[in-house]
């Protein structure tokens, strides 16, 4: 039996002469692997659908393993994302994330929209600061649909909600000044803030306030986030060194 399924194309890896595989997030199954028939051969209407980044409509044979596709309909190419070298860099560094942190066939509609939602204002967007800070937002959303979030309304030690002096990532949250680690580096009140914001406000709130975060904030922020994918999950990206110089 046939379905129709909603999806961002994640990867794209060539298969036998005229054919792709495709590493789909999608938000019926979440990460699913299509086999997309024609979509090596430009002249096909698949070729577009199949390319990174493409949000479309498939057609497919949904099974346990590598699922089937004849055909699909673009709903959006993404196509200023698709030409922008600084915005591939975060993009890829998203997928990459997902499709090394959640499993083939689990849906995470939630995710899934906030990927859709993210995608959507950095095709529309060419301001440095929403990109960073909209990746570093994303980041912080899978870490908790992974389970390992970092807490940032209390102590971790203590539970303690006044007193907070710093982020410790090997204890993966706020520490009060009682559970203060003087070995770790401190973060500024600024930067606090602003994780406590990227777990409780919305999206929207976050896209919002974009303008007003000043770049040591990002920056601090953005080693958090490197810092504690690498502790926590013990992983990082081709593009964290990319990050680094920027
Ligand atoms: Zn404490």
């Amino acid at each position: 039996m046939t379905e129709i399924i909603e999806g961002v194309v994640l990867k794209s890896s060539d298969y036998q002469e005229h054919s792709k595989i495709l590493q789909v997030f999608s938000k019926e199954h979440g990460l699913l692997g299509i086999y997309l028939r024609g979509a090596s051969n430009y002249k096909s209407p698949n070729f577009a659908l199949a390319q990174p980044i493409s949000h479309a409509f498939f057609t497919i044979r949904y099974t346990e393993g590598l699922s089937s596709s004849f055909k699909g309909e673009m709903i959006n190419a993404f196509q200023n994302l698709k030409l922008d070298f600084t915005k591939n860099i975060y993009v890829y560094h998203l997928f990459e994330l997902l499709m090394r942190n959640l499993q083939q066939h689990e849906s995470h509609p939630d995710l899934y929209e906030l990927l859709i939602k993210t995608l959507y204002i950095l095709e529309n967007n060419k301001e440095m600061r929403l990109l960073k800070l909209l990746t570093i937002y994303f980041e912080m959303q899978l870490l908790y649909h992974l389970g390992v979030g970092p807490v940032v309304s209390e102590c971790v030690v203590c539970g303690e909600r006044t007193n907070i002096a710093n982020f410790d990532i090997p204890h993966g949250g706020f520490v009060c000044l009682n559970h203060l680690d003087k070995s770790q580096k401190r973060y500024s009140i600024s930067t606090l803030e602003l994780l406590y914001k990227l777990q409780n406000n919305t999206f929207e709130e976050i896209v919002a306030l974009s303008t007003d975060v000043k770049n040591e904030v990002l920056k601090d922020l953005r080693e958090i986030m490197t810092n504690f994918y690498l502790y926590h999950l013990n992983m990082t990206t081709n593009a964290v060194k990319y990050f680094e110089k920027s």
